[in-house]
């Protein structure tokens, strides 16, 4: 049985996390990672390492960064042959031990990746908030609050045909003291929306709705500039509540939307 030492070990990781490694390699490996915890340590930062670079949700490293890293972070017999004959120098210096920090580092890449990713969803968010607090004020003082002015949901709805590539679902909630008072189409986030106007005694919502790219969301509320705002995804679109009504009422409207969809959904699957 041949035993594989460390410094043979180490060497050998990068290129079995790539599946690289011809099978009585990989299998010398394996039975030296399984008796020695430095080299399992060692081949778990690995692995953090590349599911950090991998889990990057839009910004993917480019190739040219990938390489650079690989080749900074792992010992020259990584690095393709051609560049290690012609660089004798890197090979004599004595062999880094990246592992120590390659676990830091791919702390810190998810960090500031994760960190990164969150800000600029923070600030699209934000910028979305503005433009739908703007267009709530827009529609109540231009005195456009709806192009279709109808409480029957069954005039707004099919006004919206053939304006919008889908059909917001219109709920009529008169009975639960938020009466349908129209339509109007909207410009947010760089596409037209629908928005669904309602009134609250004498306070006005705007409900603006596009299809969803993710998954079902729970209605929460926040607040800017003195209104309140209401966001929740169900069944495929995208609800944004605007208002200043206040937060605990604009949230009930939001959860009365949410079952008169399935109300609805359960009665009449047509409509
Ligand atoms: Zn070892």
């Amino acid at each position: 049985m041949n035993t594989m030492n460390c410094e043979e070990a180490r060497e050998l990781l990068p290129a079995y996390g790539d599946g690289e490694l011809d099978l009585p390699r990989a299998l010398a490996l394996e039975r030296h990672v399984d008796g020695c915890a430095d080299c399992a340590a060692a081949l778990r930062a690995l692995r953090a390492l590349r599911q950090a670079l991998r889990s990057v949700p839009y910004h993917r490293a480019p190739d040219a960064l990938r390489a650079r890293l690989r080749a900074s972070l792992l010992p020259a017999a990584s690095v393709p042959p051609a560049s290690v004959s012609s660089n004798t120098r890197a090979r004599q210096r004595p062999r880094r031990d990246w592992s120590r920090w390659a676990m830091p580092i791919a702390a810190s890449l998810a960090l500031a990746v994760g960190l990164n990713f969150m800000l600029a969803t923070q600030r699209e968010q934000d910028s979305l908030r503005d433009e739908l607090v703007a267009g709530h004020v827009r529609s109540l003082q231009a005195g456009h609050l709806s192009d279709v002015v109808s409480t029957d949901q069954h005039t707004v709805k099919p006004w919206f045909n053939g304006k919008l590539d889908y059909a917001p679902p219109v709920r009529d909630l008169a009975q639960q003291d938020f009466p349908l008072l129209g339509g109007r189409l909207d410009y947010i986030a760089h596409r037209q929306v629908a928005a669904l106007i309602y009134g609250s005694r004498k306070h006005t919502i705007n409900l603006y709705i596009w299809p969803a790219k993710d998954g079902e969301l729970a209605p929460g509320g926040q607040g800017s500039e003195g209104y309140n705002l209401v966001h929740w995804r169900h069944a495929g679109m995208e609800y944004w509540a605007v208002s200043d009504l206040n937060a605990v009422e604009l949230r009930h409207f939001a959860e009365l939307q949410i079952v008169a969809g399935a109300d609805k959904a359960a009665n009449a699957p047509n409509t």
